[in-house]
């Protein structure tokens, strides 16, 4: 009976990962997933991270259940850290955390929670988006729209058409944000575009859904990366926030993160976290504590704090490097004139370069660079040496 399953088709981000692997040529550069690497192309444990298995496995930490909402330790740290711990919304116990599976698996509680207590109301998602987004949607059974997002004209931000489009969605619409560097674009909102962002919502009774992938990974502080989530609380607004700790710690296979439900009153946010604990039980019972307990050692231990912060800079610097020296080899050989200046505007971990499907492809085909064929190259998997190299494989795929 299972003779009638058809295959799948592969997946457009992790599909690539396994493309390279199959890739014999030396020259070989994986740019799809988002995954930090070394200068030498190598993942990369933080220090910060040793440290903290170090101090579990001296504290000879048990391995029973957590509980369904996850470690109660975690859940406190990563609210503090996403809103400030000072925070009215955390001083009011108006949010309601729940440990998740990553933010994937935080998305997909929250889109259950949508699809459950508000049933038919509609996300709305930026154009384009991390490819993810309309699978997690699609299974929870949660209709999506797009809203504009991404100008190729200008490479930059369409902030009268995603301002337009978020008025005209039906009242108390869900509006899914990348809390800090956007993805696949690398294209933020302004300080002062954010607040007409929070305006419009506001105005149509929407409710602000925060996707924060990278917070800490974009600017390289903690603090700058939630502004645009703290904006929004200090509003007094309802939302929805999934947190990540995979890029910031690089805690990737250990699926930690969570969902953060700002609710207005501390009724509420008990509430609503009991009905979270509800959907996750059959899903997965309980959350896992490996992750869990690192981030609450990490950020927990003032001095193993600063340490993360340290290393933070220190990753998002050198994406940085390669960032500043992907657009100097680009300008240096490129003689047709264009202007590579949106690569230094853009930030956090991707650059959009603009190639389109078959570009893509001739970047693969020909030059063995992996990408998704939405032309985003990931830059955490390039290394300042191989920046000319690319420089070449993206101006042949440019022109031809
Ligand atoms: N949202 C966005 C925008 C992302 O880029 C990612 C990671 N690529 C995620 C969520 C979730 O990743 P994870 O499940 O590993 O935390």
């Amino acid at each position: 009976r299972f003779e009638g399953i058809a295959m799948a088709p592969p997946d457009p981000i992790l599909g690539v990962s396994e493309a390279f692997r199959a890739d014999i040529d030396v020259k070989k550069l994986n740019l799809g997933v988002g995954a930090y690497r070394t200068e030498e192309l190598q993942p990369y444990v933080l220090d910060v991270v040793k440290k903290a298995e170090n101090l579990m496995l001296e504290r000879g930490e048990n391995k029973e259940y957590l509980a369904i909402e996850g470690l109660a330790a975690f859940n406190k740290v990563t609210a503090e850290l996403l809103f400030g711990a000072d925070n009215q919304v955390i001083e009011q116990q108006r949010v309601a955390t729940v440990q998740g599976l990553s933010g994937t698996g935080s998305l997909r509680l929250a889109a259950a929670l949508i699809e459950r207590y508000f049933p038919g109301a509609q996300v709305l998602i930026s154009s384009p988006t991390w490819g993810n987004h309309k699978n997690i949607f699609n299974d929870a059974r949660v209709p999506w729209s797009e809203y504009r997002y991404y100008d190729p004209k200008t490479v930059g931000l369409d902030f009268e058409g995603m301002i337009s489009d978020i008025k005209a969605a039906p009242e108390g619409s869900f509006v899914l944000l990348h809390g800090c560097a956007h993805n696949p674009t690398g294209i933020d909102p302004t300080p002062e575009q954010w607040e007409k962002i929070a305006d419009v919502i506001q105005e149509k009774n929407h409710i602000p859904f925060f996707d924060v992938a990278y917070q800490g990974f974009a600017s390289g502080s903690l603090d700058a990366d939630a502004s645009s989530v703290r904006l929004f609380a200090a509003r007094g607004m309802e939302l929805l926030v999934a947190q990540s700790y995979s890029k910031n710690l690089g805690l990737y296979a250990e699926r930690i993160g969570a969902i953060n439900v700002v609710c207005s009153s501390a009724d509420a946010a008990a509430r609503v976290k009991s009905q979270l604990k509800r959907i996750a039980r059959p899903m997965y019972s309980n959350p896992p504590v490996h992750g869990a307990r690192i981030v609450a050692n990490v950020v927990g231990d003032p001095a193993l704090f600063n340490e993360w912060k340290a290393e933070m800079e220190m990753m998002a610097g050198r994406i940085k490097n390669v960032r500043q020296k992907l657009f100097d080899s680009l300008s240096a050989k490129d003689k047709s004139g264009k202007d590579w200046s949106f690569i230094l505007k853009q930030i956090g971990m991707f650059s959009f370069t603009g190639l389109n499907k078959a570009q893509s492809d001739n970047m693969t085909n020909k030059w063995h660079v992996y990408m998704t064929k939405d032309g985003r190259i990931s830059l955490a998997g390039l290394s300042l040496a191989k920046c000319e190299y690319l420089a070449d494989a993206i101006i042949d795929s440019y022109h031809n």
